[in-house]
């Protein structure tokens, strides 16, 4: 079945970032890239895969963002990087933090588009929400992001960005050059030996999901890129495990996904028959349901200690009953799906269609597909109140008028049949 062209992923733009000084942005590329530019800016290529190395590693261990304090570079060779290169950070819009500890960036490209990360803070754990995109074109009835007209992949500078901003943010380099970096002045960055001076407040990133805007399987190829940026060992190390990446649904690239990327993977399913579903997740007029889950089934890393994640919105009316519980377990039971369930309860928005569950009517949905042995706890909003959570993501900037949110559902409406 044709479907409107919104559902196709959109144009990849740029990998590496060209600035109005003429100087390449470091940040988003791997240590052999860089080892290319060098090559380019004249190095031979022995001398460029060391260097290459040493950057890679300042950058993404040590979260440096000047080369002065490269202190096993020579001398010379600094000031030399520092007139063909930078290592920048995606631009702070906006910070907000929310009653529960939640933390929201409004961040901006180079070319002047918004897009948003959360950060999550838990006891045991601190997880980054990044996205992928900004925007996205799925157009899920229930996603503010799916409402915003403006879409861009981001590239893998911007993804990575995100969690070096949230580092810097948390203080939570080696050695504490962000205590130097945050009042700006570098005289006493340059050493290397000092003791280690974390300025974290506490909460630690542990964990990343890309569930932030956008579909990261429509922006593949740059975040594969980002995500083995930030799993490399040398940098940033952080463990396939602990990163999970969520998908409306992208049947053709999750075997991909698997093979090069390797992290968890979440499904967002949000409906067990396809009359809901279509109207729901408009992708799954693409790939349906029993495609979607034979997808899952085949995805390589999918056993009892990695399963995979249903991501479950609660739809009042819509998706709730007790039936579709029983038909959820029957689904996972069908594909013989190592599966957890994670019931989100609706998060509202300026104009949405759908109203949340009532908390009775998520617990007994949550027991009914517990009771067969599936673990399907119900997630915590948080960040609420400043829009940081699922599904509230929409850069300030486009943030609309509910008339104008009505036109937009009616136009959507049509173009879909
Ligand atoms: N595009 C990807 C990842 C980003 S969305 C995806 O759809 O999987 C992260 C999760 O939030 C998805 O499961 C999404 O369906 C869910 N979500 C979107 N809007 C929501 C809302 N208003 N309330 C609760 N969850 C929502
Ligand atoms: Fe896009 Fe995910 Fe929102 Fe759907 S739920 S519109 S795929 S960001």
């Amino acid at each position: 079945m044709q479907i409107p062209g919104h559902i196709d992923p959109v144009p990849i733009p740029r990998t590496v970032t060209p600035r109005a000084d003429g100087r390449t942005d470091l940040l988003g590329l791997s240590s052999p890239q860089i080892g290319d530019l060098l090559v380019e800016a004249g190095l031979d290529v022995r001398q460029a895969k060391l260097r290459a190395k040493q950057l890679f590693h300042w950058i993404y261990h040590h979260g440096l963002t000047d080369f002065a304090p490269m202190t096993d570079m020579a001398k010379a060779m600094r000031p030399w990087l520092a007139e063909r290169f930078v290592i920048g950070r995606p631009q702070v819009i906006e910070a907000q933090l929310s009653t529960d500890g939640t933390r929201k960036w409004l961040l901006r490209s180079d070319d002047g588009q918004d897009y948003e990360m959360v950060f999550i803070p838990d006891d045991d754990r601190g997880t980054l929400c990044v996205s992928s995109q900004v925007g996205c074109t799925l157009n899920c009835r229930f996603c503010f992001t799916g409402t915003m007209r403006l879409v861009r992949n981001l590239t893998p500078g911007e993804i990575v960005g995100q969690v070096m901003l949230a580092r810097d943010a948390l203080g939570e380099w080696p050695n504490g050059n962000m205590a130097s970096q945050l009042d700006d002045s570098d005289d006493n960055s340059d050493s290397d030996d000092e003791a280690p001076e974390y300025t974290a407040d506490g909460r630690m990133l542990t964990n990343i999901v890309m569930m932030g805007m956008g579909e990261p399987l429509y922006n593949f190829e740059h975040v594969r890129d980002a995500l083995k940026i930030v799993m490399d060992g040398a940098g940033l190390a952080l463990s396939k495990r602990r990163i999970t990446l969520s998908t409306s649904g992208v049947v053709p690239m999750m075997a991909r996904a698997s093979e090069e990327i390797g992290v968890n993977l979440a499904v967002s399913l949000h409906a067990v028959t396809n009359a809901v579903r279509d109207e729901i997740v408009p992708l799954n007029r693409k790939y349906a349901i029993d495609e979607l889950l034979a997808a899952c089934a085949a995805y390589p890393g999918a056993n009892n200690a990695r399963r995979i994640t249903f991501e479950y919105v609660m739809l009042k009316g819509k998706n709730d009953s007790d039936e579709d519980a029983r038909e959820l377990v029957r689904l996972i039971n069908q594909y013989k799906l190592p599966a957890k369930v994670n019931l989100i309860p609706f998060n509202p928005w300026p104009g949405a269609d759908y109203e949340c569950s009532s908390p009775e009517r998520i617990r007994r949905f949550s027991s009914i597909v517990f009771g067969a042995g599936i673990s399907a706890p119900i997630r915590t909003p948080r960040g609420r109140d400043i829009m940081a959570a699922c599904g509230q993501l929409k850069s300030a900037s486009e943030r609309k008028s509910r008339a104008e949110l009505d036109r937009m559902a009616e136009e959507k409406s049509a173009a879909l049949g």
